[in-house]
């Protein structure tokens, strides 16, 4: 086969926080196990943070507000999120990725693209060098993926997202826009809610709907974005898997010259902390889901709280919110504080991609 292919891989980990938990804890294998807030008997407030594909049969999915999950499921177990577990796992298995790949690049906590053109060179080896990948994680980590074969990055990404748990799936090198064509324009990552929404409305609901357009048309309702969006379903897109780790966090951390127990001036300092914090994820096109605080009282005593959102965002607002939601705890104590914190972790990359066409649909 040409040499022209680049073989790019992508992989995810199938309910990677959940099977984080259950390879923990053993006792918890082929249970509904949901990670979230307490749903305190069915009056908890905030989300679910992930399911395990059990607590799916009961029609619990992630982002859905705790309290609706334990009506439907009451019986499921219900863990505090392990944030330290997380990313240690992650980390771990995150360089045997980086290990069997030429080029390779972290999108999340839970994903990753791997060029692997060097040892796959066409569609029969490039399955096989997955079969095997696979079987390394599940033996060295405990842990299932699911793995999408492309010869580019956004396909692969779609196509890892066909056949979920555990799954496997490649796309023919030679036809991939036959391979995109019968699906839902929503698989396309950066189709949001609101694209697909604006598109149905013009009778679009295919990516072969999508295709049969003149490029220009995309470009007229999406911008420069659009020249993106036609490569991906033509299957042209052409952006290379750079080599680059993502950072598990990023803080900001402010000492006072001076002890103070006021905690307006705790508040506004971490505030500036947040605000220094949302422009370094923009700069690094970074999307944060979980928000920490750190608190040090005089004396060194420190208290650390964190808390997961909805979706991944750079959001400076949603990020102030939850900031000063967790300093609510504080307030009244009357101690004095050496240090504030502001800390944001499971990171997600939005540089390879457009994050969202919806900011860009003009009717
Ligand atoms: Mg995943």
């Amino acid at each position: 086969m040409s040499d022209r292919w680049r073989v790019v891989l992508h992989v995810d980990l199938d309910a990677f926080y959940v099977s984080a938990e259950v390879r923990d804890q053993p006792r918890l294998r082929g249970l509904p196990v949901v990670v979230g807030a307490d749903p305190e008997g069915g009056k908890g407030r905030g989300v679910v943070v992930a399911c395990s594909y059990e607590s799916r049969k009961f029609g619990l999915r992630s982002g859905m507000p705790i309290s609706r999950a334990y009506k439907l499921c009451p019986d499921a177990v219900y863990l505090s999120p392990d944030w330290g577990l997380y990313e240690r796992m992650s980390e771990d298995v995150m360089s045997t990725l980086k290990a069997s790949a030429d080029r390779f690049e972290q999108a999340s906590i839970d994903e990753a693209f791997l060029d692997v053109s060097s040892k796959a060179h066409d569609e029969e080896s490039a399955r096989s060098f997955a079969v095997d990948l696979k079987q390394a994680v599940r033996e060295k980590h405990g842990l299932t993926c699911s793995i999408g074969v492309a010869p580019n990055k956004s396909a692969a990404k779609i196509a890892s997202d066909r056949n979920k748990p555990d799954g496997l799936t490649v796309v023919p090198f030679n036809d991939v826009a036959g391979f995109l064509s019968p699906l839902a324009v929503g698989v396309v990552p950066g189709i949001g809610p609101k694209t697909q929404e604006f598109l149905r409305a013009k009778g679009l609901q295919r990516i072969g709907d999508l295709q049969r357009l003149d490029g220009r048309q995309l470009v007229s309702w999406f911008g420069k974005n659009g020249v993106w969006l036609w490569g991906v379903i033509h299957g042209e897109e052409g952006i290379e898997v750079r080599q680059q780790e993502l950072p598990k966090s990023l803080s900001v951390e402010r000492t006072f010259k001076e002890d103070t127990a006021d905690f307006q001036t705790l508040r506004g300092e971490a505030a500036s902390a947040a605000s220094e914090l949302a422009r370094r994820l923009k700069s690094a096109k970074l999307a944060y889901r979980v928000v920490g605080i750190k608190i040090r009282f005089s004396g060194f005593e420190t208290h650390t709280r964190e808390k997961a959102i909805t979706t991944h965002t750079d959001s400076e607002d949603a990020l102030q919110k939850v900031v000063s939601d967790l300093l609510d705890e504080f307030e009244g104590s009357g101690r004095a504080f050496r240090l504030i914190g502001v800390r944001v972790s499971d990171l997600q990359r939005a540089s390879s991609e457009p994050s969202r066409l919806d900011d860009w649909a003009k009717p």
